[in-house]
């Protein structure tokens, strides 16, 4: 089951990925954490990383495509994964589509949480100022939220075209979240 998690940032995908994760024993990826961890480890890819995350931007997809590809092509991934945080851009989801078609994979579902953007900006300084995010101070919030409605909220209708997408209202407890995302996918 490859179910691909989508939504502006701070909607909950992190938290309701590593739920669906355990429940079907499936990895649970986010491209967030996988460039926390470069960042971590001083690597190359992390150095690059920082400046963009930091402040805000957006990591370039021909990184990101090459990110991914490597994940799934990977033994663990062959039965299904959570994806969270990719594709960000169309180009990425251009490119997420012909891996899968390469791999014969067919994405269950792409899942949309949909929360208000005051919602969002509280949740997501609220997080900077417990986890020390620096990109969860309030402008750098201001800055991934208009990019992410130029560049990311258009993948949203490239799945609708498709037939992919479902959107989940993202209010209310991580629990009755959860229990819209099983609805969806016909689990419960
Ligand atoms: P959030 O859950 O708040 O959206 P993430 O942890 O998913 O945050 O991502 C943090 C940062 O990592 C993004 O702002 C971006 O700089 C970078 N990043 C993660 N995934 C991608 C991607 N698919 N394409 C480009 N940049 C990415």
């Amino acid at each position: 089951m490859h179910i691909i998690l989508f939504g502006p940032p701070g909607v909950g995908k992190g938290t309701q990925a590593k739920i669906l994760s355990e429940k079907f024993h499936i990895p649970h990826i986010s491209t967030g954490d996988r460039l926390r961890m470069e960042i971590k480890n001083e690597t190359d890819l992390g150095l690059k990383a920082k400046v963009l995350m930091d402040a805000g931007n957006l990591v370039p997809d021909d990184v990101m495509i090459e990110m991914i590809k490597k994940v799934l092509i990977s033994p663990d991934c062959k039965n299904g994964i959570i994806l969270d945080g990719f594709p960000r851009t169309v180009a990425q989801a251009v490119a997420l589509k012909k891996i899968f078609e390469d791999l014969s994979i067919t994405p269950r579902k792409v899942l949309f949480i949909e929360v208000s953007v005051e919602r969002i900006m509280e949740r997501l300084v609220r997080r900077g100022a417990m986890e020390h995010r620096v990109d969860d101070s309030p402008e750098t919030v201001v800055k991934r939220i208009a990019i992410y409605n130029n560049k990311t909220s258009p993948v949203k209708d490239y799945y609708a075209q498709q037939g992919l997408l479902s959107s989940i209202n993202g209010e209310g407890t991580v629990e009755e979240v959860q229990q819209r995302m099983l609805t969806e996918l016909g689990v419960q």
